[in-house]
């Protein structure tokens, strides 16, 4: 059988459930779906399918959407929403009862349960046995007082076949499937009933979804051709696995696409990450959206699931951290400061721009860099067990005595500069090349080594052992916080050691 695409266009479709935020494996299909209706010049539709409406809230379709948008992934259509499509479902049941395509059940709750216990003792699969088929029905009366399910009448003989663009030709006999319910007895429609009428009517020509849809195709294009539809073409993504191989969950670390934000990582590196689960062009791995756009045509998708590789994603995140805007970095950069009760602003603006080219090439994502910052705008907690350990270890007899004359150079800097300057006010009286200086003649005077000084400078004032040259550190701080920062080191010598 080929398949027989929508004549009129490509149309893909995401199609979330909104119960729950936007999951790593959802962006990646969703990615997929877009770039397919974007290289063909089709149509991608957002449709939410919000009818469990136990499970369905608000606020998982507020983050759904907000995952997409920071993504990057546009709809051309919608978002269209099933729980607003209610009474399209009542028409089309209605027309599939006068077609006797569908007919309604009376077999209660007990009476099925029964009815599969008494199949699983036989050693049979459970199935309804279609007692409420009209032909099976035939002069039986129905309950009084019973609501009925409706059920699609499932075609008892022949095969489902359909050319999956990913896992190629998949068949499933009929035998196999039963009368499936569409409409539960209160007379809201069931899920896969919902799905054939939506993809009919938003003429979907290729439906990429995950592989854990499979089951329901066959179901569905019976369905749909019941309704005297075309059926689309199907493709079912294997899953994306935990770096372990095992079904991706939250042991595994971030799962939803908000939280690759909150962890750093840009939507353009998140974007050309996914692209390559499951999907390659020869051994490309950083591209554009435009080069995938333009390379995604359906083929070189993989079989077999693809698996998280958070090393490789930090990878692919400093190749665009390297390319990003300085200012676009700082806006973020100033977001998250704020987050931790911090302002950019507190810093001059020289130093920021410093800070910036000094940190980002040493970096793998946004909340790192941010880490950079914090140890300029806070005051490092030298209580803690780091760095007691790293002084500890850095610490030698002449390093009080060094770190005294460096700071009462530096008094002598601050005393040249406006008493008000608790930034690096001027360049010129404070940079890096000053620092240098008085750190040599610190060391000169004490014959002390670069290291014995440099070490606990860098855990005094920014509680890590190890940072860029210290004197390109250093001349980020106003020479002021500098000196606070290295006399509260100094105190802590002399303090008798805690514990
Ligand atoms: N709503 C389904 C889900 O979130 C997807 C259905 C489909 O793509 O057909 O898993």
């Amino acid at each position: 059988m080929e398949p027989r695409p929508n004549p009129t266009k490509v149309r893909t479709r995401f199609a979330p459930s909104p119960t729950g935020s936007l999951h790593i494996g959802g962006a990646r299909t969703a990615l997929f779906a877009w770039a397919f209706a974007r290289h063909h010049g089709g149509c991608f539709v957002l449709r939410v399918e919000d009818t469990d409406l136990e499970r369905s809230t608000p606020e998982a379709t507020r983050a759904i959407l907000d995952g997409m948008a920071w993504l990057g992934l546009e709809a051309d259509e919608g978002p269209y929403f099933q729980s607003k499509r209610g009474e399209r479902y009542r028409d089309v049941i209605a027309s599939m009862l006068r077609a006797g395509t569908a007919y309604p059940c009376y077999a209660s709750g007990g009476e099925l349960d029964a009815l599969r216990e008494a199949q699983r003792r036989e050693g049979l699969k459970p199935r309804y046995d279609g007692r409420w088929r009209p032909e099976q029905a035939a002069g039986r009366r129905a309950p009084e007082g019973v609501a009925p399910t409706v059920r699609f009448r499932n075609p008892d003989t022949g095969v489902v076949t359909w050319d999956d663009m990913v896992k190629g030709r998949i068949s499933i006999a009929n035998a196999e499937l039963d009368d499936l319910v569409i409409a539960r007895s209160d007379g809201s429609p069931t899920y896969n009933f919902c799905v054939v009428v939506d993809d009919l009517d938003m003429q979907i020509s290729h439906v990429i979804r995950g592989d854990d849809h499979v089951n329901n195709t066959p179901r569905q294009i019976n369905i749909l051709r019941a309704l005297g539809g075309v059926e689309p073409v199907y493709g079912h993504l294997p899953m994306i696995h935990g770096p372990d191989g095992q079904k991706l969950s939250k042991r595994h670390g971030a799962v939803s696409v908000t939280e690759y934000h909150t962890l750093g990582y840009l939507p353009d590196a998140v974007v050309n990450y996914l692209a390559r689960l499951g999907w390659s062009h020869g051994d490309e791995e950083i591209f554009s959206r435009e080069a995938f756009v333009a390379w995604f045509d359906g083929s070189c998708l993989a079989h077999s699931p693809a698996q998280l590789d958070f090393d490789k994603l930090r990878w692919v995140n400093q190749h665009y951290l390297r390319l990003a805007g300085a200012d676009d970095l700082l806006v973020d950069l100033e977001a998250r400061l704020k987050t931790r009760g911090l302002l950019l602003q507190s810093l001059h603006s020289h130093a920021v721009r410093g800070a910036l080219e000094l940190f980002r090439d040493r970096v793998a994502t946004l909340e790192e860099l941010c880490d950079w910052f914090v140890c300029l705008l806070r005051d490092p907690a030298l209580e803690d067990e780091s760095v007691r350990q790293g002084l500890a270890r850095a610490l030698v007899p002449q390093t009080a005595a060094t770190a005294d004359h460096f700071v009462r150079k530096l008094d002598a800097i601050i005393a040249s500069e406006s008493p008000e300057s608790t930034v690096a006010g001027s360049e010129a009286s404070w940079n890096a090349a000053v620092a240098g200086q008085i750190l040599k003649e610190a060391l000169a005077a004490h014959g002390a080594r670069m290291p014995w000084l440099a070490v606990p400078l860098r855990l005094w004032c920014f509680g890590r052992a190890q940072t860029p040259a210290v004197e390109e550190m250093l001349a980020l701080l106003a020479p002021s916080v500098v000196a606070q920062r290295v006399r509260a080191g100094l105190a802590g010598l002399q303090a008798p050691a805690a514990g």
